[in-house]
């Protein structure tokens, strides 16, 4: 199959500006990274082809060569395998993506046999940590490498030996009528090793419990369902195997105050109906304190009032949300008989269309909704 233009990878123009192209491959990058659409080979090419596009058209010199000649002319310099697509992908992104899917390679995901398990943690974060970012203390009990027998499982001072079965190969050849086939050796697991002298601590086994404390640094704006993955800081593998990843799945905790919804956060604040007639000022919480919101005079119950910058920001860009309160008119309670004159006073007093103009409204329409039965 022939290679696709790098242009058209990234669905941009050929006069396309740094900006642009970083922009495209951004976009492409989140759809089709590997940790996103795991055992999904297309979307790891479609991954990589992009990374390769991007990686060429950001390099000047790359470009100016791949322009004039396509993709011979950045293959036979040897500028496609410069370097690895895992740096155009932290170029781009950073440690903050890197905080997020992981600082491992994405390409090398192939799991060796002996690499231990991947852990999974959850974490609560409250809602102040998660729009700030923090850095949180997680204690997790994991199966680390054996101190005694450095991880090999075999008592200090003797070695593992190679597995008679298999000759250390860890498959063994059967014969079933005409076909020769490979299995695992049992004898051994397929490590190729046997030990005669088990380490007494982990009795053979290269690896004991133990409970590890760990810093996890949660970016500004995290939110429910986010991961964050821990390169290497899962099990480490059986016989000095390499170490599995942990994965952290935040959950942010409701507030007391404000309903998140993305980016924006909500709030309801109760208003007297007095202020609400007459107009007033009022003060509303945020997340960096209070601030004032002019409550204009005849303000309806639910109206919202939009607080430009003050919800959440966005992982990976400096997009802020909004706070978005809606306030509430409260109906005095328990009034006594002097507050209850003044208000039946005020009640003969709107008679006039012009003062509950929501109520002429409605009235209208339900009588003429009536007149045509
Ligand atoms: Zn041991
Ligand atoms: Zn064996």
């Amino acid at each position: 199959m022939s290679k696709r233009d790098y242009y058209d990878v990234l669905g941009v123009n050929r006069s396309a500006q740094r900006e642009e192209l970083k922009k495209a491959y951004r976009k492409l990058a989140m759809k089709y990274h590997p940790d996103r659409n795991p055992d999904d080979a297309s979307a790891s090419e479609k991954f990589k082809e992009a990374t390769e596009a991007y990686e060429i058209l950001s390099d000047p010199s790359k470009r100016s060569a791949y322009d004039q000649f396509g993709h011979q002319g950045v293959e036979s310099s040897g500028f496609a395998s410069n370097r690895s697509a895992t740096d155009a992908f932290n170029d781009i992104f950073g440690d903050i993506f890197g905080d997020i899917l992981g600082g491992g390679d994405p390409f090398s995901r192939q799991r060796r046999s002996n690499r231990g398990s991947d852990l999974e943690f959850s974490l609560k974060v409250d809602l102040e940590n998660a729009v700030k970012g923090t850095t949180e203390k997680i204690r997790i009990p994991a199966l680390a490498s054996c101190g005694d027998c450095g991880g090999s499982g075999a008592e200090p001072g003797t070695k593992p030996s190679s597995c008679p079965s298999c000759k250390g190969v860890g498959q063994v050849r059967m014969q079933q009528g005409f076909f020769s086939i490979s299995q695992t050796c049992r004898q051994c697991g397929g490590s190729g090793r046997v030990i005669t002298n088990p380490c007494r601590k982990c009795r053979g086994n290269g690896r004991v419990e133990r409970t590890k404390t760990l810093s996890v640094k949660i970016p500004a704006g995290v939110d429910t369902g986010d991961r964050i993955r821990l390169s290497g800081e899962g099990e480490v593998g059986p016989s000095g195997g390499p170490s599995g990843d942990l994965y952290v799945h935040i959950r942010v905790l409701p507030h007391e105050v404000f309903e998140r919804d993305g980016q924006h956060l909500y709030c309801e604040a109760p208003i007297s109906f007095v202020d609400a007639a007459l107009g007033s000022e009022i003060e509303i919480p945020t997340l960096d304190g209070k601030v004032k919101i002019k409550i204009p005079e005849g303000t309806q119950t639910g109206k919202l009032f939009r607080l430009k910058g003050k919800g959440v920001k966005k992982i990976r860009s400096t997009a802020v949300g909004d706070l978005m309160c809606r306030v509430v008119v409260e109906t005095p309670q328990k009034l006594d008989s002097r507050q209850k004159n003044l208000l039946s006073e005020l009640g003969s007093s709107l008679k006039d269309k012009k003062n509950t103009p929501m109520s002429s409204a409605w009235f209208g329409k339900v009588s003429s909704f009536f007149d045509n039965k």
